[in-house]
């Protein structure tokens, strides 16, 4: 099994959308599909244009850059598509280093492997279980104390919806010269509202962010990503990279070596539709993590980041589970298994991960953590009420 179907990647699979009623299993978090998407998509079908060659893709890069406030959006087959380009617009090349989250889905840092690029691994901080901004500091100080190189990128993940602590990131690549790329591909609909990014969405710090619309994601295409940036150079270069290099009006002429990764209308379409229901979506998460911290608070759990200003969407809503007579998280997923609810483990961080073992890191332990106690709980955007009350009434069982 891997990482991501752990963190509930197709939830689809097993509990097919509607298959979920009183007496089946509560499922982790599945699309959210009605009557707008399916306008959209039967207008993509009708009209013909089934491919990137479509109205649709552009429309839904427009909407999508105004949505999260950046200058230019560039629609990708998929979001580890968009890191991969994102790292190449950032010029990361063979045995070049990546600073990069170690508390992540493999989707963050697959896309560093494929350059034959160095990830170098950092871990996260308890506040937001992100990337400990003082780690990345005092690593990159000490760099440039030593002399040794900078990394060509630092990669920051905003994991479960949950904004990192970016001031003091920006500050230290700012201090050094070092570009930021933001995996923002689980955090959809959030950003802060306080401090210097006030009113910024996630993604749009950095010099690149890179969003996913797979399946379990907040807002979905089926499959597919996006690159924003404010950088009308690397806007282009981004189009030019994910259509096979192709230059315009020439035929079959490419000039580098390029990519097929474009978005297709179809996808579009759904995702046009998708957009138009963010907001609900994410007051939907946000009242499902609201209604899960004030039933859980009284039990042995660690509720999951809430910090003043960083304003989280809780994309998979996650608890940690603290040693109870010595029980802990396989336990209780057992448990709510044996209910019918469809909770799942958090991510392996990335330095237990085979291909990215011999990766060096800097700490650790908060990631291995949040793997060894972590948990998420059911929050589709259509989870009912009654739904939700099974599995806090499962979850207090376990403990009483
Ligand atoms: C989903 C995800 C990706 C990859 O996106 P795909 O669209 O599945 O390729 C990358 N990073 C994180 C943190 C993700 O959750």
């Amino acid at each position: 099994m891997t990482g991501r179907l752990e963190a509930g990647g197709d939830a689809r699979e097993a509990h097919a959308p509607g298959s979920h009623g009183a007496a089946g299993t509560i499922p982790l978090a599945v699309p959210n599909i009605g009557a707008l998407e399916r306008h959209y998509v039967v207008e993509a079908v009708e009209s013909g244009y089934v491919s990137s060659v479509g109205p649709f893709v552009a429309e839904f890069e427009d909407r999508f850059a105004h949505r999260v406030g950046a200058r230019h959006a560039v629609a990708c087959a998929t979001g580890t598509a968009a890191i991969h380009i994102g790292l190449i617009l950032l010029g990361v090349e063979r045995d070049d280093e990546v600073l990069c989250s170690d508390f992540t889905f493999v989707g963050s840092v697959n896309p560093i492997a494929y350059l034959g690029a160095r990830p170098v691994l950092v871990d996260s901080e308890t506040r937001t279980w992100n990337l400990d901004p003082a780690l990345l500091a005092a690593e990159l100080d000490r760099r440039a104390e030593a002399g040794e190189p900078m990394p060509k990128v630092v990669e920051v993940v905003h994991v479960l919806g949950q904004p990192a602590d970016v001031e003091p990131i920006v500050d230290a690549c700012d201090r050094h010269g070092v570009a930021i790329l933001e995996d923002a591909a689980e955090s959809l609909g959030a950003g802060w509202s306080t401090g210097r990014h006030a009113g910024r969405h996630t993604g749009t710090v950095g010099r690149i962010g890179c969003f996913s619309f797979n399946g379990n994601k907040i807002a979905t295409t089926g499959g597919g990503g996006m690159i924003v940036t404010d950088d009308d150079d690397l806007a282009e270069r981004a189009r030019h990279l994910t259509t096979q290099a192709k230059v315009p009006d020439v035929g079959y002429l490419h000039d580098e070596v390029g990519y097929n990764y474009r978005l297709t209308n179809i996808a579009a379409g759904l995702g046009l539709a998708q957009l138009e229901r963010l907001d609900e979506f994410v007051a939907a998460k946000r009242h499902i993590a609201a209604r899960y911290d004030e039933a859980l608070r009284d039990l042995p759990l660690e509720l999951p980041p809430r910090v003043d200003g960083f304003d989280a969407t809780y994309w998979l809503y996650s608890v940690m589970v603290s040693e109870a007579d010595g029980r802990g998280r396989d336990d209780i997923l057992a448990h709510l298994q044996r209910q019918r609810v469809g909770a799942r483990a958090l991510w392996r961080p990335l330095h237990a991960q085979p291909p990215f073992a011999g990766a060096p890191v800097l700490g650790g332990a908060v990631g291995d953590g949040l793997f060894a106690r972590g948990l998420s709980l059911p929050c589709s955007t259509d989870l009912t009420e009654r739904d939700q009350e099974r599995v806090i009434e499962s979850v207090r069982s376990f403990f009483a």
